[in-house]
């Protein structure tokens, strides 16, 4: 099930209520469980449902309302705790790094192969650029033959100056070459890709903390598949365990993303979102915000 098909189930579900002839507690619960049934189908964790069905009744205590409350005043109880709640599941309430001017903010991205990572390197960095900031790129996955061609097109295109090497085999000694030049040309968004891929997982986890330890970044990213579903969760968890990121990009919400496994991934690595791929091309990413995200989801 897509994102916005889950918006329109639950609207359709807060709708079904406000059409109800009798907006009793029975009424309202069918709608809670509507509702979860949505979030189940969009891939979200069931604990998390679980939870919220609990935090929506409890915020609006049908029982406990006056008798006379009108079904307008009902309506808009009911409407509110939705939000609240669902807004409360993608958000984390922690802030993520904000990159200063003037001064080389080193930003390192992590993510599985495929998930997106040296696409949205670009995008990034040219989101920055845009807004003046001298932005760069360095590639440090030496793993994947044809990763610093892929990185070296993109930067290319975007007119973005960029670092990497056909020769040196160590990921930390690239990253830390790359960010070194850069710092000395007072490049002011530094953003480093790694490999997303290795024959055992471990290697691929212990060059993460090689290269985190040669360049000791003001802000890791995560980057992950919105498309994945469920397995969302336990990878962004054995990330986050290792290289402890600070914020999430979720790629891939354009087309069939489900979104329900990124919205899990928030709430175990308590890791705030922070853009969206929406494309394949460099302008398609768009800031994260989880009010207004909820509130375009519910339409
Ligand atoms: P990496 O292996 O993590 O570096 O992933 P890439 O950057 O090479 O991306 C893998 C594929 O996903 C490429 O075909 C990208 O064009 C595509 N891709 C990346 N981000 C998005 C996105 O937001 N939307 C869509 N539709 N495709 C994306």
């Amino acid at each position: 099930m897509v994102l916005s098909d889950l918006g329109r189930r639950i609207n359709a579900a807060v709708q079904d209520l406000s059409r109800a002839p009798n907006l009793d507690e029975k009424a309202f619960d069918n709608m809670v469980k509507e509702i979860c049934s949505a979030l189940l189908a969009a891939d979200v964790n069931v604990k998390l449902v679980q939870g919220l069905r609990k935090s929506i009744r409890d915020q609006v205590k049908f029982k406990d309302l006056p008798p006379n409350t009108s079904n307008n005043n009902k309506r808009r109880l009911i409407q509110q705790a939705v939000f609240d709640h669902l807004t409360h599941l993608v958000d984390p309430h922690s802030e993520p790094y904000k990159a200063k001017k003037g001064k080389s903010n080193v930003i390192m991205f992590v993510g599985l192969q495929g998930a997106g990572k040296t696409t949205t390197c670009t995008k990034l960095a040219r989101y920055y650029q845009t807004r003046g900031f001298k932005a760069c790129l360095v590639c440090a996955d030496t793993f994947r033959a044809g990763a610093y061609d892929q990185l070296k097109q993109n930067a290319t295109k975007a007119k973005i100056p960029y670092y990497g090497s056909l020769t040196q085999t160590d990921p930390a000694v690239v990253a830390a070459e790359g960010v070194a030049r850069f710092r000395k040309e007072k490049f002011e968004i530094i953003i480093v890709d790694t490999s997303g891929r290795h024959q055992q997982e471990a290697d691929l986890f212990a060059e993460m903390v090689q290269v985190q330890t040669a360049i000791r970044p003001d802000q890791t990213i995560m980057v992950l598949d919105g498309t994945i579903g469920q397995a969302v969760e336990s990878q962004s968890m054995a990330f986050k365990q290792t290289a402890n990121f600070g914020a999430i990009i979720i790629t891939k919400t354009d087309g069939g993303a489900a979104g329900g496994g990124a919205i899990s991934a928030v709430a175990a690595t308590h890791t705030p979102i922070i853009f969206l791929g929406t494309g394949e091309h460099m302008m398609d990413l768009e800031r994260f915000e989880p009010k207004a995200f909820i509130s375009k989801l519910l339409g």
